[in-house]
């Protein structure tokens, strides 16, 4: 069990397979010219393996496949199979441009629910968002999971001035269609240009949605990372993950790996822990796994506050979102 000094067990490991994507998502990508890492900083197929291994037998039972978008690797399908053989709960966060290769490989390895980016359903406006022309194929790649059955969150990052403004029209499209919307508020990362203003709060999100739909709260799961709501008459749902003005780090059970193969303990975390480097050099990886969570902080990275007005993004020292694997 992998059990941290606030006394949290991390039983969830998401692990990058790539800092590289297809689309330039600005809330994820630095402004600035971004250079992916190189191939042989990656971990390769056989030592994320290797390392999934470790995380498993001690206790992990639910790993999710992210990035960069880890559809865009071109060793994914062999990684996916291979995790899938792994026996836990296996997931996968893409932006569903390239969904349409893997629906096989998804059902091999035992996949049975996939989360999927997309902030806008208004064409023109992904294609300012995402600097890519693929609102197309995402929509036609969701259709196709649900026509195969499987089950299909779409991931929402909400900002202020931007999609604010669809939020009703993501309701209104499970009406019909049995699709989780999860609205995620703005998180600041490196060179995102992040302000507070931006933020849209979940209490924002939850009035707005309560005044024009009959909605009602629904059991969380103790780990949950999102409060889920029910809305009368409609096929799906949706949930807000409210890391900044409502986080919730006293049940959280997450251990990331990045695609150079470092632990963060936490998404806001500095410190970082080199796997890959120490299983190259043939060091003890699982006390290094070990010392990694037992020094999670107890909150938020140990960086800000509740207090999220407060925030300067400029004086946060992290990675960019594309780089530690949302
Ligand atoms: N490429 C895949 C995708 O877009 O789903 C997986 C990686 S992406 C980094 C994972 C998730 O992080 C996406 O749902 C994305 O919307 C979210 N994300 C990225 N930057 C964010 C930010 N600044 N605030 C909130 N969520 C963010
Ligand atoms: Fe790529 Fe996903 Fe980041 Fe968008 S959110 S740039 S799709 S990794």
């Amino acid at each position: 069990m992998l059990r941290d000094q606030y006394n949290r067990v991390h039983n969830y490991l998401r692990i990058s397979l790539t800092d590289n994507c297809n689309l330039r998502c600005f809330y994820c990508m630095p402004e600035e010219d971004y250079a992916f890492m190189p191939a042989q900083q990656l971990m390769q197929q056989e030592e994320i393996l290797a390392l999934a291994k470790i995380f498993v037998a001690n206790g992990v039972n639910k790993i999710r496949l992210t990035g960069g978008e880890p559809l865009v690797r071109k060793d994914a399908a062999a990684i996916i199979r291979a995790l899938g053989a792994l026996g836990v709960s296996l997931t996968i966060t893409t932006n569903a441009t390239r969904v349409h290769h893997f629906i096989d490989d998804f059902t091999v390895a035992g996949i049975r629910s996939v989360n999927i980016s997309l902030d806008t359903l208004q064409s023109e406006k992904f294609q300012l968002i995402t600097r890519r022309d693929q609102f197309t194929v995402v929509m036609d790649n969701i259709h196709l999971l649900l026509s195969k059955g499987f089950k299909v969150k779409v991931n929402v990052v909400v900002v202020k001035g931007l999609n604010d403004g669809e939020i009703l029209d993501f309701i209104e499209w499970t009406k019909e269609l049995p699709i989780h919307v999860r609205f995620i508020e703005f998180m600041p990362f490196d060179g995102n240009r992040w302000k507070s203003d931006k933020l849209v709060t979940l209490q924002e999100m939850i009035d707005l949605i309560a005044l024009n739909y009959d909605i009602t709260a629904a059991e969380n799961d103790p780990h949950d990372t999102s409060k889920q709501f029910h809305i009368r008459n409609h096929a799906g749902s949706f949930a807000m993950i409210s890391t900044m003005s409502a986080p919730f780090c006293s049940s959280c059970n997450r251990i990331r790996l990045t695609a150079d193969g470092k632990i963060k303990n936490c998404l806001f975390s500095q410190e970082e822990t080199d796997l890959l480097q120490a299983l190259r050099s043939g060091q003890n990886v699982q006390e290094l796994i070990e010392q990694s969570i037992y020094h999670k902080h107890k909150e938020l990275g140990g960086q800000f506050s509740k207090n999220f007005e407060l925030i300067n993004a400029n004086d946060l020292h992290n990675r960019s979102m594309i780089a530690i694997g949302g």
